[in-house]
């Protein structure tokens, strides 16, 4: 009896091991077609100044306009794009999507585009961005690259590729602040221009804001710009710029948008400049 269980558990587990690995080339399969058929859309969250809420540009944010299931956000297929492999040219199509529409916009207005792991381990990758700059006609002050914590175990090329970066001219930043584990040892060997302080650490209604305090006062320490995302109401905003954050996004001040409406609210911005 005790052999048949072990027999059955095995193999129910093998079958589960093979349902799962025919769902993930499913799902890869499904995600490359999507890709190669122009189904990714991006979308643009806007960035402003605290305490002001003046809009100063926006983050890009993928999306997959899917034939039947709707407009999917990155959460459904960014493990997919990453684990296949994906993410490479996933990332350089929105790389060179964000670049090309944030050049028509006006003023001085910033693009920040996410960069996995993956993508800065690739020899090479400042010429993938040279080229997005070069083709779009977006100067490279204009453009900042997010990326996490994980890049700092990267590997590869990531340190060539960072310091490429810089030499571009291309502003950096560290995305998703504190939930990293190496977040401290990464600043002191990773310069970057701005830290986005994950939005798990601003501040509830009546809540602690002494780890968003203490990151303000790390920026300020390493004089780099301190972003808060996630901000939701008027008074995390609030509360966000007595702290000393330069610049805050959240759905308090807009939801990510398409192009058209992100480049109409910037021609209005700049209007009343
Ligand atoms: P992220 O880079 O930290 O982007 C911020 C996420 O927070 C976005 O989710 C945005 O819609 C959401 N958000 C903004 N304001 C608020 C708010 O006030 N409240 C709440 N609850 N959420 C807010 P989204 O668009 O679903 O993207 C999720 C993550 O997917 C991004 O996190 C980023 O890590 C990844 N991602 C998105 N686009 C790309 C891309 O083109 N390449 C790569 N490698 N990753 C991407
Ligand atoms: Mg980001
Ligand atoms: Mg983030
Ligand atoms: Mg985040």
């Amino acid at each position: 009896a005790a052999k048949e269980r072990g027999e059955g558990g095995c193999q129910r587990y093998t079958a589960g091991m093979e349902a799962r690995g025919a769902e993930r080339n499913r799902r890869t399969a499904a995600l490359r077609t999507a890709i190669m058929e122009d189904q990714m859309v991006v979308f643009f969250q806007p960035v402003v100044t605290l305490p002001e809420g003046r809009i100063t540009g926006a983050e890009a944010l993928v999306r997959w306009q899917h034939p039947t299931d709707g407009l999917v956000g990155p959460g459904a297929f960014i493990e997919t794009a990453e684990q296949s492999g994906l993410i490479v040219p996933l990332g350089t199509w929105v790389l060179r999507a964000a670049t090309r529409e944030a050049a028509t916009w006006p003023g001085e207005q910033t693009v920040s585009v996410n960069v996995s792991a993956r993508q800065l381990r690739e020899p090479g990758f400042p010429g993938v961005v040279a080229a997005a700059l070069r083709d779009s006609g977006l100067p490279a002050h204009r453009l900042t690259v997010e990326i996490t914590e994980s890049v700092a175990v990267g590997g590869g090329a990531t340190g060539e590729n960072l310091q490429g970066l810089r030499d571009l001219g291309v502003r950096l930043s560290l995305d998703d602040f504190g939930t990293g584990a190496s977040t401290l040892s990464l600043l002191a060997t990773c310069p970057v221009h701005q830290i986005k302080l994950d939005r798990s650490f601003v501040p509830d209604a009546g809540g602690s804001d002494a780890i968003a305090d203490a990151v303000a006062q790390m920026a300020r320490a390493f004089a780099v710009q301190a972003v808060a995302e996630g901000v939701e109401t008027a008074e995390q905003a609030a509360r966000m710029a007595a702290l000393g954050y330069d610049r805050a996004q959240g759905f308090y001040f807009a939801r990510p948008m398409p192009a058209a409406d992100m480049k109409a609210r910037l021609n209005v911005a700049e209007a009343r400049r």
